[in-house]
């Protein structure tokens, strides 16, 4: 299996409960490097052009609030099939479909603050890590 990369994001949720090393530590024990990591307030056009996928969907406008509600820690993370892993570790998007042991599981608030994002595929983690990421600030 190969060496990737994907991209991940602490939510606002999970900083403001002071979980940044928590959420990392799962992130790490499950396989994963973190190569870049900034803490961050994102922008109101930040956030809608990183979600801009779901602009149609009708909790946008909330999910945008969300993430520009407090700081968030961007990371890229590396390692073997890494957007695989990152998702198997995330858990399912809603926490009461999470399985035991996953971050939402253990973390989440609700559907909505749910604590990490993690890029779907190989495609969306290179788009997603060029969005917040110069090449200079990731040292695998
Ligand atoms: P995931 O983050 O698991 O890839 P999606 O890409 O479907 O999930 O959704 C992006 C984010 O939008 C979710 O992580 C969550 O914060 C929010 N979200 C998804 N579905 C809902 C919903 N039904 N109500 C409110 N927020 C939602
Ligand atoms: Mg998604």
């Amino acid at each position: 299996m190969a060496v990737t990369r994907t991209f991940s994001i602490i939510k606002p949720d999970a900083t403001r409960r002071n979980l940044t090393g928590a959420v990392t530590k799962m992130l790490e024990d499950a396989g994963l490097r973190v190569v870049a990591s900034k803490r961050i307030q994102m922008t109101r056009e930040q956030a809608e052009g990183f979600y801009a996928v779901h602009k149609e969907r009708p909790f946008f406008g909330e999910l945008v609030d969300f993430m520009i509600s407090g700081p968030v820690v961007v990371q890229v993370l590396e390692g073997e099939d890494a957007v695989k892993r990152n998702r198997d570790v995330m858990g399912a998007t809603n926490p009461a479909d999470a399985d035991e042991g996953t971050i939402r599981k253990t973390y989440a608030e609700s559907i909505e603050a749910n604590s990490v994002h993690g890029s779907d595929s190989d495609e969306n983690a290179k788009i997603e890590i060029d969005f917040f990421f110069d090449e200079d600030e990731i040292v695998g």
